[in-house]
């Protein structure tokens, strides 16, 4: 992934670089300006205020105003929310207002920014060019499961008219396959069927390690998004915790993915 602006607290996606019209971005746990490495964005995971002050922060690094802002309430479900210009601020200001039980914001609108938060859960986020409307999914064990990712992409299609074959896919930073551990009982429905090939999961012993970034590619894959219109960070947020938050280390806080496309 690249810098935003030259600023290593903020990444961004290289295959979204050739899209001018999209402005995108995954935080970190530092601060754009370099004042820390405190950098939460979710309001369960520290004071209300500081997490204000980090919104506004992030606000100014990428240079948008809070009434752009979408936030969700996030249950690691697959309901699907299309975003509206009057649902310009939900969230940002507290939890309440943000759009509830959700984990995939679509929208055609121009100067929306959607966001998804995370900390080992993957987030992805989707754009389509011919029909200039994008996603941002939340998607974790139950979410991947769910196909979080997929209902985006369909989503895009079925309310904008937007082709598989021209849309990009970015799924961001999240728990490798090295460190995602689960219990063999949890992993038994995801090695069912043929939908994840093999090399989604580790079995040693009676632990199951599953590749949850591997099994959404190949979600998206299987939809008929182009295998080279898709990046994977290869960032893992629990071998980089220094550097992201991670649940699986123990951090309540999270950081987040945002996409907006300029009208
Ligand atoms: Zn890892």
């Amino acid at each position: 992934m690249l810098s935003f602006d030259n600023n290593p607290g903020l990444l961004q996606f290289n295959i979204l670089q050739r899209h001018p019209e999209v402005l995108h971005f995954v935080t970190t746990r530092q601060r754009p300006d370099g004042t820390g490495n405190d950098f939460n964005i979710g309001y369960s995971g520290g004071s209300h205020d500081d997490c204000v002050n980090n919104r506004l922060a992030l606000c100014k690094a990428v240079g948008l105003g809070p009434e752009w802002f979408v936030f969700q309430n996030q249950v690691h479900g697959c309901n699907v929310h299309v975003v509206r210009k009057g649902d310009g601020a939900s969230g940002f200001y507290d939890k309440e207002s943000a759009v509830r039980d959700n984990d995939v914001l679509v929208t055609d609108e121009p100067n929306v920014c959607l966001i998804t938060r995370s900390a080992d859960c993957i987030p992805v986020l989707l754009y389509s060019p011919d029909t200039k409307s994008c996603a941002a999914v939340h998607s974790g064990r139950e979410g991947t499961y769910l196909g979080a990712a997929v209902e985006g992409a369909k989503a895009l299609k079925v309310n904008f008219g937007a082709d598989y074959a021209k849309m990009i896919a970015c799924i961001g930073p999240g728990i490798c396959k090295d460190c995602y551990e689960v219990d063999s009982n949890c992993a038994a429905k995801f090695m069912d069927g043929n939908r994840f090939p093999s090399d989604t999961y580790t079995v040693k012993g009676k632990k199951v390690y599953l590749d949850l970034k591997r099994m959404i590619f190949y979600d998206l894959l299987t939809l008929g998004i182009v295998a080279n219109n898709i990046e994977i960070s290869d960032i893992c947020t629990k071998c980089a915790n220094d550097r992201f938050f991670s649940a699986r280390a123990g951090d309540k806080q999270r950081f987040c993915a945002g996409i907006c496309v300029f009208g």
